[in-house]
C-alpha cells in the first residue's frame, strides 16, 4: 500500500470500451441503405459489432507484435515463413468468416459489392494492417477470372474460409492472395519492371527477378506483372507448388514500416518460381488495373475508416474531459473543430460508398461503370490525402493522451499516409483522372451528370456545376491537382446533398464555397455544431 496519498485522478475519460460500429454510425446506416445495400444490412450490422468489440480489442496485439520473418528453420533449410501474433490469424478468421474479402463473390447479386465496402470500412477502422491482404484477395478475383483453369481460386476466395496453413491450394477450402508489381528502379512506372517470365513446360512461366515491395508474402497466391515473350504479362504465382513442393522465391527480408504495423510488407527474389499467365499477352497492366481499380475504393474506404475512428476517440475523450470548468465538447470553439472532422469523415464515406454502388452495377450500366472508372481516381487522390491532416487535428482534440499510444490515435496516425501511397500515389491518380477524360468520353459525362443532378440544391453546388465545363476544357498537367480536388469535392457535396445529409450545407459552404480555414476548426457562423456531434456519435 502507497505510504502517501499523492492525489485522486480525476477527469479522466473512460477507456473507449466496446462500441458497435455500425449503432454508432448513422451516416453509414444511411449511405448502405441509400447505394442500394440494404439486403445485407444484418449481416453488416453484425460485423459492426464485432468490429468495435473482439476486433479492436485484438487489434493492439496484432499490431504491437510485429510480423517476423524466418528464413530458415532450424536445421538450415529455407521455409521463408512470417510469423505473427495469434490475434492476427483471428482477426483474419473472423473478417474472411463475415465476408470482407469474399462477400461480393460469395452472393453476386445487386448490392453485394456495397455491402463488402462497408464491411470494409468498419474492418479498417479496427484493425487495417489486416486490411491489406483482405482487399488483395478481394480485389483478385476480376483477375482470376479471365484465365478458366483458376476458377478453383475463385470458388476458394467466394468460400470465406481463413486457413493460414502454407500448403497447397488444392488442400485448402480457402485461399489469399497478394499482388507484386512494385520493383527498385520503379513502381509507378511498371513497364520499367525487369523480372523475366520464360515459359517453361506445361503453360507455366518461370520468373526470375525481384519485388521492392510484396505485401501479405503469407498469401497462397500472388498476382505479378512480369517480361514475358508477349511483353509485360500477368502471372497467378502460388506460394505452394501443386506437388506440395515450396515454389521458388526467397523473403529477403520484411520492410521497416512507418505504420501498417501488424502487415507483412515484403521483398522478395524470384528464383525460377513457376506462375501461369492470366488475361492477354502483353497486356499485363491492362489486366492488373482489374485488381488495382477495387483496392484503390478500398483505400477510399480505408481512409474513411481512419477518419471516422479518430472522430469517435475524440468525441469520446471531449465528452467527458473537462477544461477551465466546461466539457471540452460543450466549449464553442472544440465543438467547431469536432464538427469540421465530422463533415469531413462523413463526405468521405458518402463519396467511397457511392462509388461502391458504381462499381456494383458497373456490369449492368455502362454508364456507372465510366463514372466508377473516374471516381475512383478522384476519390483515391482526395480522400486519402485528407485522412493524415484529419487524424492529427482529431489527435490533438486529446491532448497529450492522443500522442500516448494506448489512445489509439498514434496508431491511426501512422496509418493515415499509407493509403495515398500505395495502389497508385497521389500524382498518379491525377494524371490518371487527365487520361481518363481525354481517352474515355463517357467518364466526362458521368462526371458531369453526377455533379448536374445535384444542381438546385445549393448556390455553391449550382456555381460548381457551371464551372465545370471550363475547368474540364482547361485541365493541364500543371494543375491536375487543382482540378481533381476541385471534382471530388464537388462530387462529395452533390452525393451529401442529394442524400439530404445534414452535414451537405455545412460542407457546401466551407468546401465548395470556400468559407473555411486551412485547419479544421474554421466552420463559418450559422453551423450547428452542437447538432453535427451529436450526429457523429451517440452519447455513451
Ligand atoms: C507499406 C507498403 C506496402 C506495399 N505493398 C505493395 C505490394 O504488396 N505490392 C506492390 O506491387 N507494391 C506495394 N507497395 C508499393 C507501392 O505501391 C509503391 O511504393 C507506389 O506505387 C509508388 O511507387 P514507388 O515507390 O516506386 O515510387 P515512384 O514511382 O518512384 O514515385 C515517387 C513519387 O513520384 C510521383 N510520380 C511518379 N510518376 C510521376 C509523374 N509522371 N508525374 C508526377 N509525379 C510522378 C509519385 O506519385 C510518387 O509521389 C507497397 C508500398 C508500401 C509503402
Amino acid at each position: 500500500m502507497n505510504r502517501f496519498h499523492t492525489h485522486a485522478v480525476d477527469n479522466q475519460p473512460p477507456p473507449f470500451a466496446a462500441r458497435d460500429l455500425w449503432q454508432d454510425d448513422a451516416a453509414l446506416r444511411e449511405a448502405l441503405a441509400r447505394e442500394g445495400g440494404e439486403g445485407f444490412t444484418d449481416g453488416v450490422a453484425a460485423y459492426g459489432a464485432l468490429a468495435g468489440g473482439e476486433i479492436l480489442a485484438l487489434s493492439h496485439d496484432a499490431h504491437r507484435d510485429r510480423p517476423r520473418l524466418r528464413t530458415h528453420d532450424a536445421a538450415g533449410h529455407r521455409i521463408d515463413a512470417v510469423e505473427f501474433h495469434p490475434a492476427y490469424h483471428r482477426i483474419m478468421e473472423l473478417a474472411i468468416g463475415h465476408g470482407v474479402a469474399g462477400l461480393s463473390w460469395a452472393r453476386p447479386e445487386p448490392g453485394a459489392h456495397v455491402a463488402r465496402a462497408a464491411l470494409a470500412y468498419l474492418h479498417y477502422q479496427a484493425e487495417p494492417g489486416t486490411s491489406c491482404p483482405l482487399t488483395m484477395t478481394h480485389a483478385a478475383v476480376p483477375v482470376l477470372r479471365q484465365a478458366p483453369a483458376l476458377r478453383d481460386w475463385v470458388a476458394k476466395v467466394a468460400a470465406c474460409r481463413y486457413d493460414p496453413r502454407d500448403v497447397p491450394v488444392g488442400d485448402k477450402p480457402g485461399v489469399t492472395l497478394g499482388m507484386g508489381m512494385t520493383e527498385k528502379q520503379g513502381g509507378s512506372d511498371v513497364r520499367a519492371n525487369t523480372t523475366t517470365a520464360t515459359p517453361a513446360a506445361d503453360g507455366a512461366h518461370a520468373l526470375v527477378g525481384h519485388k521492392w515491395f510484396m505485401s501479405a508474402p503469407m498469401s497462397d497466391g500472388f498476382l505479378v506483372l512480369a517480361q514475358a515473350p508477349g511483353g509485360l504479362g500477368c502471372l497467378l504465382m502460388p506460394r505452394r507448388l501443386p506437388d506440395g513442393t515450396r515454389n521458388a522465391f526467397a523473403l529477403m527480408r520484411l520492410k521497416d514500416k512507418l505504420g501498417d504495423w501488424s502487415n507483412a510488407s515484403s521483398e522478395v527474389e524470384f528464383q525460377g518460381a513457376l506462375a501461369w499467365p492470366v488475361g492477354e499477352p502483353g497486356r499485363g497492366v491492362a489486366t492488373i488495373l482489374q485488381m488495382v481499380m477495387l483496392t484503390r475504393l478500398d483505400c477510399m474506404l480505408g481512409s474513411a475508416g481512419c477518419m471516422r475512428m479518430a472522430l469517435a476517440q475524440a468525441v469520446h475523450h471531449a465528452r467527458h474531459r473537462s477544461a477551465f470548468g466546461r466539457r471540452l465538447a460543450e466549449q464553442a470553439l472544440m465543438r467547431n473543430v469536432l464538427a469540421d472532422i465530422a463533415i469531413e469523415a462523413e463526405a468521405a464515406l458518402a463519396l467511397s460508398m457511392r462509388v461502391a454502388r458504381a462499381v456494383d452495377a458497373a456490369a449492368r450500366d455502362p454508364s456507372e461503370a465510366a463514372f466508377a472508372r473516374i471516381a475512383t481516381a478522384i476519390g483515391k487522390y482526395w480522400i486519402c490525402r485528407r485522412a493524415p491532416a484529419v487524424v492529427n487535428e482529431a489527435q490533438e482534440c486529446l491532448g497529450g493522451a492522443g500522442y500516448v499510444e494506448e489512445s489509439l490515435l498514434p496508431r491511426l496516425y501512422r496509418q493515415a499516409p499509407l493509403n495515398s501511397i500505395w495502389e497508385g500515389s497521389g500524382n498518379i491518380q491525377c494524371l490518371d483522372v487527365l487520361r481518363a477524360l481525354s481517352r474515355e468520353p463517357a467518364t466526362a459525362a458521368a462526371l458531369r451528370d453526377a455533379i448536374d443532378a445535384a444542381r438546385g440544391l445549393h448556390p455553391a453546388m449550382d456555381a460548381a456545376a457551371a464551372e465545370l465545363p471550363d475547368r474540364l476544357a482547361g485541365a493541364t498537367e500543371a494543375g491536375a491537382r487543382r482540378l481533381v480536388e476541385r471534382l471530388a469535392l464537388a462530387l462529395q457535396a452533390a452525393v451529401l446533398l442529394r442524400a439530404g445529409s445534414p452535414a451537405a450545407e455545412a460542407f457546401c459552404r466551407s468546401r465548395l464555397a470556400g468559407d473555411h480555414g486551412g485547419a479544421m476548426g474554421t466552420l463559418p457562423a450559422g453551423v450547428d455544431h452542437a447538432a453535427l456531434v451529436a450526429r457523429a456519435l451517440p452519447a455513451g
